[in-house]
């Protein structure tokens, strides 16, 4: 009898493939194992093993597989069987699931491309083929898997590639382009002309007439004799009681010199928090509900509204989780909130914390893998944004979705076009562990699922140490712009409130969602807008590098000038966004210090960091920014929100634009006033009757959801039915425009549903492709499987059709 296996390949196919294998492998082979196997003409792959048997498949000759990569499996059966519910649901192939759930250093093929990394290595400890391997690449600096191939005069390479990439030696080229920024953290050390001991008497004599400066050098020189080690900023600010101003005024003069330096990992060496955490009584009855419900329901919700102090319930109930030696899991919508969250845990939790997302380099993200899957201790608790649950978890208790309103929970491109929240549940039960939501400002559908019973229901309707909710006052823009009361885009409401906060040393927030409201240069002479040569939309103006850009292809040129359309020289700015507030505040406000946080502020190596380290350092005063401002965030000096303009979010053509709208204000006014004294928001708007803006007003969320929860009804949407949408796109315009009717009319005579389209989205050409969309609404009660398998057959027979062939087509169920 022969003997198979039957693999998943890391490409977008549907299928799985059968390969042949010796009797001997067969009895060694386990699912989970990795395999290098030939695919295609002349090619290796990485695949994965998933089952053994003995049945030939009957459409091919199998081939044999090249070489067995792994001893032990590397990827667990729960896994296996969730990434097929993953393609199944999410009807996407089974191979983008396997390749986006995989660090790519374990899925070498032989197209990869190798890099050297810098550095000097002892070649002594190489083996032949590794020295062979690194004396190639010091010529080369990169080198393909298969070039390596050639060298060695062997197939067999990954084993070598695995060995030099664990030891840093090389590394993959992928890594280049996304760069993780690491949290940087900030150190003082005396300037090396003082570090001379002779020279403190000079020191001291320079320091004569600024006491509060003498008093903070010599605490300096205190901490370090008792530490003997380098002193962060925020050590000397609490050892000495000074003020940032104070550290700030002796780096200008030249005494201290301030670095950086990198605690990107977690790696902890400091003391485990020693006062014990105390829930209040809300947090407290909070606390045992879930407990409660979790007897019960296998998913909770906990609503409780900003600052209620719902990381601290987490923390407790980690504790509990961990005291039966469970794994842990903690998904966060992005990646930027980590450092706070992993801040706030590992001083309960110390090394027992493990981070895990996609910006990691090959190595770490190797690593935290190996870990999860030897069930080490030091992961026990992995946080992570929405890949970390790819993770090869063997016994997971908890699993806790924060912010589980963001629509960053949600794929978008590539496939697998997953839902992580949703996903993680399933996760969760296959474990037979509990899965908590939280959220101050559930999703529609979340809520509807907490209210109908599907899943547990736990509120807390106070802040932690009964701070009041923040004070909402709309000022109406049409009523100021009128009465000249406009300074910018400031109301005169805006700025007495910035001023009088400012005044006492508290810090303010500013929100500009730019989405959809991007600062254009236009013609005063003819009107004329720069648009993008490939997409079919406007570039953006950005001030500060002098340039137009497009926001969905990066496709960049100078500011005109004149116009390109007449030659006219006289141009204006329209629109607004956070840099022009920034400019604005500059000159309205020059005392006070504006930074300003968004896509382009935080690209930078170590941007965002650098951003939240200097206003928790007090060093700005105002922080200007975009949504990335309304996720969880805590910062206990802001006292102040201001909302620039509300009406931008409310008018997105997108059935969820209302309750987009409500969460973004509410989380963003929830930054202002989470400690002790009641925070002020000041939200400008040309709608002050809006009913979205009193429901955020009111802090009225059931107002919210029941009237959302009833156009849903109306007009056929989540939660009442699932949507599943269809895009083609393609060069040719005529193209795209008959394949989507084809579609459309196929789709709707064959389903009994309400089929829309086939639409022309807001942006209708992308990177000089046209797009059509076609949405499908499912009934909730409607069986999905069925549905599905109709819809995959109907794309199938599409494909097949010539004309349409070059078309791509893309699926994403449940659309957001
Ligand atoms: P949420 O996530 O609900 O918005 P946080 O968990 O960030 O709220 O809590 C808000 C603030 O209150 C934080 O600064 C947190 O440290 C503090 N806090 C909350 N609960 C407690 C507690 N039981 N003991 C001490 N501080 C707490
Ligand atoms: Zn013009
Ligand atoms: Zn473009």
């Amino acid at each position: 009898m022969p003997h198979f296996v039957e693999v998943i390949l890391p490409l977008s196919l549907a299928k799985t493939f059968t390969y042949r294998i010796s009797e001997a492998e067969f009895k060694y082979i386990q699912p989970g194992m990795r395999l290098a196997v030939p695919f295609g003409k002349n090619k290796l792959y990485t695949a994965l093993a998933i089952e053994l048997h003995q049945s030939e498949p009957h459409l091919y000759e199998a081939k044999e597989i090249h070489q067995i990569l792994d001893e032990e499996p590397i990827v667990n059966e729960i896994q296996i069987a969730h990434w097929q519910w993953i393609a199944s649901y999410y009807m996407c192939a089974i191979g983008d699931v396997y390749r986006t759930a995989m660090p790519s250093a374990l899925l070498l093929e032989s197209e990869t491309v190798i890099l050297r990394k810098d550095g000097t290595f002892d070649a002594s400890v190489f083996s032949d083929d590794e020295y062979l391997v690194y004396e190639a690449i010091q010529r080369a600096t990169s080198i393909r898997v298969s070039e390596v191939m050639s060298i060695l005069n062997k197939k067999n390479v990954f084993p070598i590639l695995h060995q030099l990439i664990a030891k840093n030696v090389l590394t993959l080229q992928e890594e280049v382009s996304e760069i993780y920024k690491p949290k940087l953290v900030r150190y003082v050390r005396l300037h090396p002309e003082f570090q001379n001991p002779d020279n403190l008497a000079e020191l001291l004599d320079i320091l004569k007439s600024a006491q509060k400066q003498k008093e903070l050098v010599l605490a300096y020189f205190q901490l370090f004799a008792t530490e003997r080690r380098p002193i962060t900023v925020k050590q000397l600010l609490e050892a000495s009681g000074a003020t940032p101003a104070i550290v700030k005024a002796l780096i200008d003069k030249e005494i201290f010199e301030e670095y950086h330096l990198q605690h990107d990992r977690v790696n902890f060496d400091g003391k485990l928090e020693e006062r014990e955490l105390v829930l209040s009584a809300a947090q407290q009855s909070a606390f045992d509900d879930i407990n409660v419900s979790f007897d019960s329901k296998e998913v909770t919700l906990l609503h409780g509204v900003t600052a209620s102090g719902k990381t601290e319930i987490y923390i407790k109930l980690i504790e509990q989780h961990l005291a039966s030696g469970k794994q842990i899991l903690y998904l966060l919508p992005e990646i930027a909130l980590t450092t706070q969250l992993v801040e706030r845990l590992t001083a309960y939790f110390g090394n027992k914390v493990a981070v895990f997302h996609s910006k990691y380099s090959n190595n770490e993200r190797v690593e935290v893998w190996r870990q999860v899957l030897a069930n080490s201790e030091k992961a026990q608790i992995v946080i992570g944004a929405r890949s970390a649950m790819f993770l090869p978890f063997s016994d997971l208790g908890l699993v806790i979705v924060d912010e589980e309103h963001e629509q960053t929970f949600k794929q978008q491109d590539p496939a697998p076009r997953y839902h992580a929240r949703d996903a993680a549940i399933v996760l969760a039960n296959a474990h037979q562990a509990k899965a908590l939501l939280g959220s101050a400002t559930p999703s529609i559908e979340t809520y509807y699922n907490a209210v109908s019973g599907k899943y547990g229901l736990v509120e807390i309707t106070e802040r932690y140490g009964k701070v009041l909710m923040p004070d909402i006052e709309l000022v109406d823009l049409k009523d100021k712009y009128f009465r000249k009361k406009m300074s910018g885009h400031f109301s005169d409401t805006l700025l007495e409130y910035m001023q009088e906060a400012l005044s006492l040393g508290e810090q303010v927030i500013l929100f500009q969602n730019r989405r959809g409201y991007s600062p254009v240069v236009e013609c005063m002479t003819c009107g004329h807008v720069p648009q993008c040569r490939q997409c079919d939309v406007s570039l953006t103006y950005h001030k500060h590098k002098g340039q137009l850009r497009c926001h969905y292809c990066g496709y960049s040129i100078a500011n005109p000038v004149q116009c390109h359309n007449c030659s006219s020289k006289e141009l204006t700015t329209k629109g607004f966004g956070t840099e022009q507030i920034q400019q604005e505040l500059m000159e309205l406000l020059p005392k006070y210090k504006i930074g300003r946080m968004d896509q382009d502020t935080t690209k930078g190596k170590f941007g965002f960091e650098k951003i939240l380290d200097s206003f928790a350092g007090r060093e700005i005063d105002v922080l200007v920014g975009t949504q990335m401002l309304a996720k969880g965030l805590d910062f206990a000096n802001v006292s102040l929100v201001g909302i620039m303009n509300a009406d931008n979010m409310l008018y997105h053509p997108d059935f969820r634009a209302f309750e987009r709208s409500y969460q973004m204000m509410t989380q963003v006014a929830g930054r202002s006033g989470r400690s002790e004294k009641r925070g002020k928001v000041v939200i400008q708007t040309y709608n002050p009757n809006h009913n979205t803006i009193q429901q955020v007003t009111n802090n009225d969320y059931l107002g919210m959801y029941k009237e959302q929860l009833y156009e849903r009804q109306i007009y056929k949407y989540p939660p009442y039915f699932r949507l599943i949408r269809i895009t083609l796109r393609h060069r040719d315009y005529e193209k795209v425009k008959d394949g989507a009717m084809w579609l459309y009319q196929v789709l709707s005579q064959n389903l009994s549903l309400p089929v829309l389209g086939p639409e022309e989205p807001a942006i209708a050409r992308i990177r000089n492709e046209y797009i059509r969309t076609i949405m499908i609404k499912i009934p909730q009660n409607q069986p999905l499987q069925g549905t599905k398998k109709t819809i995959r057959k109907i794309l199938d027979s599409f494909e097949v059709i010539a004309q349409f062939r070059p078309i791509k087509s893309s699926v994403n169920v449940d659309f957001y």
